[in-house]
């Protein structure tokens, strides 16, 4: 898919290369990849340890050493993506001319496959904290001014904590603090917070920790996985999302793109299944944006609604999908996304397989 520049294999393995003046430390990676954005590069730089990552496809090519001298807690990234050159440049503490950049770590200077590479986790602080709904809540973690993430849209993280002396660890979908109505308003990513909205279950070991979180509580969160790619939008006519639960989590970051950056797009649909009324996220959100944005509809469907809801009941069926999905015009182009428990996920799929939806028309999100 990215497009490698030069011809033969052995040109498309990164390097890197440092140079300094006075003030500034400046480390250059060349990535030899094409279309480089923020999303590809990771970097954090604290307490002398600098490490960046660059995301190449499956592999990822990381930078790792401990500097020779200290920095200040703030840095730039500049990419050039038609190059594919990223610079990181530190500012020097004091005016001393390294002689070197710093001690190698261990896995510094290699270019090895994602999977392959271990979870790399930062300290956030936790900023705000709010009510979503009976049992939901917004989450607000500050990152570092030494780390340079921004989660990609259809991606989650890892966030850990340590509950009882162990190490628990359970992943989550970043999104948007709303829903954005207006869309000439860029979305607010500034790139240094995470929102995350976040079930809390009465007995669920992860989130009762985490709902005991105080404001200015630390946590740790790990760079981003998962293999939605924001391509699979591009040319897409109608969109139908199926959500379940918090499974509507890694909806919204993916409106925000159809509604924005898919020049085709004449439908989204969010068809979201909730077990009561007061289970739905973000209902007026959703209806506010269907007011707005003529592109846009929701349906909710409850499972166990109570005797006044005039909506649909059920769980997810073929005949419920059939009825609920129809494309705007005969051989549009779709894409179907599908997110929530592992059951709803499994059966929704094969409702589509049974409806004939082909595999590159689906995309489900899982662990
Ligand atoms: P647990 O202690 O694991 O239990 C949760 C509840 O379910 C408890 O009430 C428990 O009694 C019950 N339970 C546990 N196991 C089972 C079982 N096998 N069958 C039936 N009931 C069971 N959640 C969000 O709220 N927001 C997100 O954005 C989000 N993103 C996710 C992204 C991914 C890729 C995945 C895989 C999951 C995501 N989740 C998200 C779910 C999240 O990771 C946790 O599973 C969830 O928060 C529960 O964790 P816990 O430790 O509190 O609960
Ligand atoms: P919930 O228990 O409130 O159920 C919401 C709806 O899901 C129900 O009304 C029903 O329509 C459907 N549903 C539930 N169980 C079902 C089953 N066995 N078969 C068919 N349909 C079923 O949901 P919740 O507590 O909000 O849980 C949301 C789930 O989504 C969690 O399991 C979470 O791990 C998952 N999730 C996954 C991702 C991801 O993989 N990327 C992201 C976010 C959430």
């Amino acid at each position: 898919e990215r497009k490698v520049l030069g011809a033969s294999a052995r040109d498309t393995t990164p390097s890197y290369d440092w140079f300094q003046t006075d003030d500034l430390i400046t480390v250059v990676i060349y990535t030899k990849q094409k279309d480089m954005d923020a999303e590809l590069v990771i970097v954090d730089c604290q307490d002398k340890r600098l490490r960046g990552e660059i995301i190449l496809d499956d592999h990822s090519y990381l930078v790792e050493v401990d500097l020779d001298h200290e920095v200040q807690d703030d840095f730039a990234v500049n990419i050039a993506g038609k190059v594919g050159k990223v610079e990181i440049i530190l500012k020097k503490k004091d005016h001393f001319q390294w002689k070197v950049l710093g001690l190698p770590l261990e896995s510094h200077n290699t270019l090895m496959k994602r999977t392959e590479r271990g979870l790399f986790y930062r300290t956030c602080k936790l900023i705000s904290k709010t009510e979503v709904t009976h049992d939901t809540k917004l989450f607000c973690f500050m990152l570092p001014k030494g780390t340079h993430l921004q989660v990609p849209t259809g991606q989650h993280v890892y966030l850990k904590q340590i509950i009882a002396g162990t190490e628990v660890v359970k992943p989550y979908t970043p999104l948007l603090p709303f829903l954005p109505l207006d869309f000439k308003e860029p979305s607010r990513q500034d790139g240094a917070h995470i929102y995350l909205m976040i079930k809390i279950y009465s007995c669920g070991l992860f989130t009762q920790a985490l709902d005991r979180l105080q404001i200015g509580d630390d946590i740790f969160v790990s760079n981003p996985e998962g293999d939605f790619k924001t391509s699979q939008v591009q040319g897409v006519e109608d969109l139908f999302l199926l959500a379940a639960g918090t499974g509507f989590t890694p909806m919204v970051k993916l409106l925000n793109l159809a509604l924005t950056k898919a020049d085709c797009l004449r439908t989204v649909k969010l068809i979201f299944f909730n077990k009561k009324d007061d289970d739905i996220l973000w209902r007026n959100q959703l209806e506010q944006l269907a007011l707005r944005d003529e592109r846009f509809e929701v349906q909710f469907i409850l499972s166990e609604p109570a005797e006044d809801w005039v909506g649909k009941r059920g769980k997810i069926s073929s005949s419920l999908l059939s009825e609920c999905m129809k494309r705007s015009k005969k051989d549009s182009k779709v894409l179907i996304c599908i997110c929530g428990p592992t059951p709803f996920t499994e059966q929704g799929v094969q409702y589509l397989k049974d409806l004939g939806y082909s595999h590159e028309e689906m995309h489900a999100f899982t662990a």
